[in-house]
């Protein structure tokens, strides 16, 4: 499979090279355009495991692995680490349909590619022949750095460095990562937004490629974003694992299409579920639900994307995120990989806060997409009628989805069912799903996390029950200019104490 930059043509790479890579040296993401050769038979998957559709799926996107490598690469990177065999599980809530993504490690559904990325990684660098370590470096909103650091610590031949917006994360993200362990890793604040750390990292990466700092000292900068195309293939499996389980408990007849509702911030778990489509999943519509952060809601609807507004600080802050960067891989898939158009329109967006996409490139997009989006307000609301008419917690995220769907529903029912894609555990955000059940106001966010389990019984993963007993390892908060000088420094001490 050849992955393409989607900036300029010379920028081409395989499965592994694009794994490694992270982003294409013009600063492109790598994107697969033949979506022939990825066909996906959905029938033959529904008597698998979900290890093995995952296998299967993200063997047909990244196939310069064997079968037999994919397969045991997966049933390592999944062994033993989330509550269920089934990994993804669906379940049924009034009519609707919920695929809980949250039953890794780390409570959120990052924890599904992850798991996977580390062991893509190590792999793609033994077939290069690659010896440098491998530095990932990651921006987070709050769930990626810590689902990066778990799927990190303590590979060897790896290190991985976290920042993440200081006073932007939850109580609970914040000491799931500052307490983690492993002698590779790395977790720093920035004074600044999610994009503001986004930028840095992006800028990091610029600046090494002009100057190549990194390779001097031994070591090669990568991502652990969902700007890894490595990190985006194994979201796509759990797009055909909750389809066929709709199909086996007889909701869905097989080829009936579905709708997937999915909490969007950059963008990367929807375009999986675009991949999904295209690789022959049965997909209705695509909703991409934002919380106030609704830039995209604003760019489905009108064609202009435009970062130049206020950025509000939300009850689902994985999603506050006005620089969505894997749009820019959907841009290049509907244009038909028209590099020119999407080099002109990220340079747009660099330079001037806003572009505006060709008419015929937003009426291809609205055939599939819809989009929505639900304040603060509104996502406690659906947390707690849910709550109240059929027992089902909601976390934040996963509430703007709700409260999107039922508008989806209002406006534009196609008749086909809806499932709603939860990307967190209700226990990540205890603080507001508390607030919206009930008058309790606790003090902090484990006290909120202890009054949540009394209220309603729903088991407190065992992951963050024991957070508040772990040690405090990390408390570096830096400018965001001097990130660069953060990195250079982590990197130069390892060469040091070699
Ligand atoms: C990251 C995240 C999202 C947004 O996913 P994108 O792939 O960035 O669109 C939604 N909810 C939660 C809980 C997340 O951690």
């Amino acid at each position: 499979m050849i992955f393409y930059s989607t900036r300029s043509r010379q920028h081409t790479a395989d499965a592994t090279e694009a794994v490694l890579k992270g982003i294409a040296p013009d600063g492109g993401l790598y994107t697969p355009v033949d979506f022939d050769q990825m066909q996906v038979d959905v029938g033959a998957l529904l008597n698998k495991s979900a290890v093995e559709i995952s296998a299967e799926v993200i063997g047909k996107i990244l196939n310069d692995f064997t079968p037999e490598e994919m397969r045991a690469l997966i049933d390592a990177a999944y062994a033993g680490k989330f509550e269920t065999e089934d990994l993804t599980p669906v379940e049924k809530v009034g009519e609707d349909f919920v695929i809980e993504l949250f039953r890794g490690p780390t409570s959120a559904f990052k924890d599904v590619a992850l798991s996977v990325l580390p062991r893509l990684i190590t792999a793609a660098k033994a077939k290069l022949g690659v010896e440098d370590e491998i530095v990932i470096l990651t921006a987070t909103s709050g769930d990626t750095g810590k689902a990066a650091l778990e799927g990190f610590h303590d590979v060897e031949g790896t290190r991985i460095i976290v920042f993440y917006p200081d006073g932007g994360v939850s109580d609970v993200q914040k000491a799931q990562m500052v307490t983690q362990a492993g002698g590779n890793v790395g977790v720093c604040a920035v004074k600044g937004n999610f994009d503001d750390a986004q930028t840095g990292v992006k800028n990091i990466f610029a600046d090494d490629q002009r100057s190549h700092w990194a390779a001097t000292a031994g070591a090669r900068l990568s991502s652990a974003n969902s700007i890894n195309i490595g990190r985006l293939a194994p979201q796509v499996a759990y797009y055909f694992k909750s389809y066929c389980d709709l199909v086996l408990r007889g909701e869905i007849r097989l080829g009936d299409p579905v709708n997937f509702i999915v909490p969007t911030g950059n963008f990367g778990d929807i375009l999986a579920g675009e991949f999904a489509r295209r690789m022959g999943l049965p997909v209705a519509k695509l909703v991409c639900a934002s919380n106030a952060n609704k830039v995209l809601t604003d760019f489905i609807n009108t064609g202009v994307y435009d970062r130049r507004r206020e950025f509000y600080k939300t009850a689902s802050p994985s999603m506050d995120i006005l620089v969505s960067s894997n749009l820019e891989r959907y841009l290049f898939l509907a244009s038909g990989g028209d590099f020119e158009l999407v080099a002109r329109l990220m340079a747009d967006l660099r330079e001037k806060g806003v572009y505006t996409a060709p008419q015929s490139l937003m009426d291809a997009m609205r055939e599939r997409f819809s989009a929505g989006c639900a304040d603060d307000a509104r996502a406690l609301d659906a947390i707690g009628r849910v709550w109240r008419a059929y027992g089902y917690l909601m976390d934040t995220h996963t509430a703007v989805g709700w409260a999107v769907m039922e508008e989806f529903k209002a406006r534009e029912d196609n008749g086909w069912v809806n499932i709603v894609l939860s990307t967190a555990s209700p226990y990540k955000f205890s603080r507001d799903v508390l607030s919206a059940i009930s008058d309790a106001q606790p003090e902090s966010g484990f006290g909120a996390m202890d009054m949540l389990h009394e209220t309603t019984g729903v088991p407190v993963p065992a992951r963050l029950a024991e957070l508040r007993s772990l040690e405090t390892r990390f408390a570096d908060c830096v400018e965001k200019d001097a990130m660069l000088g953060y990195v250079k420094g982590m990197i130069s001490g390892n060469r040091e104490q070699e």
